[in-house]
């Protein structure tokens, strides 16, 4: 049978993927968080569809719900199940605080994949980062659930910088025992975020110190798929905002490229996509 999550190419040929920010909210407070702090959000389950299925009807393929913590929205299953059954390809990011068996259930047949934020194996590093307790043992175990209980790809996103830098290699030695599907590693990216912005000085790495790091894990870990992102990368995603906007993420918050809101514009998102070369 073919597997729900396949490694993608990047250059993504015939999708339009959009990565959407269903929410600022999160229990966490990640000091390389990229997210502005919450303000006015669209909340409803009806306004959530309309925005979502203006999108599938003019051309989405694949729906990344991200955030903040996409979990705190009560009916993110629903709009997961919705996509997934109009046969979009979908993917949670989530810190897994609240990806219980439970919730796991609920959204299993309709997930391609599930990715988790995960920088490094060290409890205090992780403390004094995230700002809670156990990230290492709740990602680990969230790991070995979602393995057993579903079909569902498992990504790893490392944020890399100053601090995680002589982490990583003990972070692949563990990813790779648990059979992470793919590792994707970006660099520190600085320009926008309630956490990144002030913590610049703290966190920002060279691009060499990066590439470095990638190739020297892609080398001592052959069989696990990697890839290293820099934060030009961000500049060609499609992405809607908690507001229902259409954007792309340039720079700070004043230079993004916005479209317009998904709810009153009745935007052609794949028209977009294909112009301005998004993936
Ligand atoms: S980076 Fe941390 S604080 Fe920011 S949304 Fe992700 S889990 Fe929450």
């Amino acid at each position: 049978m073919e597997k729900k999550y396949k490694i993608e190419d990047g250059e993504h040929k015939g999708e339009v993927i959009v990565s959407w920010i269903i929410t600022h909210a999160c229990q966490e407070r990640c000091a390389y968080c990229i997210s502005p702090n919450k303000q006015k959000e669209i909340t409803s389950l009806e306004e959530h569809l309309a925005i979502q299925n203006q999108l599938i009807d003019t051309g989405l393929t694949k729906n990344r719900y991200i955030g903040g913590e996409p979990l705190t929205v009560p009916h993110l299953a629903e709009l997961i199940k919705e996509a997934s059954l109009r046969g979009v390809d979908t993917r949670l990011s989530t810190n897994g605080i609240y990806l219980t068996k439970e919730k796991l259930y609920e959204i299993k047949d309709y997930l391609n994949s599930i990715a988790f934020p995960f920088e490094s194996c060290n409890d205090e590093l992780n403390h004094n980062i995230r700002g809670t307790n156990n990230h290492r043992e709740l990602v680990t175990s969230r790991i070995k659930m979602v393995k057993y209980l579903g079909d569902i790809g498992v990504l790893i996103n490392t944020c890399v910088h100053k601090e995680n830098l002589n982490e990583l290699e003990e972070v692949g030695y563990l990813l790779n025992e648990l059979g992470v599907d793919h590792w994707k590693l970006r660099k520190f990216y600085s320009s926008s975020g309630r956490g990144a912005v002030p913590n610049r000085e703290r966190f920002d790495i060279t691009e060499e110190e990066f590439n470095y790091i990638v190739d020297k894990l892609k080398r001592l870990y052959p069989n696990m798929a990697i890839d290293g992102r820099l934060p030009s990368k961000l500049a060609t995603r499609l992405m809607v905002s908690p507001q229902g906007e259409l954007f792309r993420m340039i720079g700070s918050e004043e230079e993004n490229i916005n479209y317009g809101n998904v709810l009153t514009r009745k935007l052609n998102v794949k028209k977009i996509y294909d112009r301005d070369k998004c993936n």
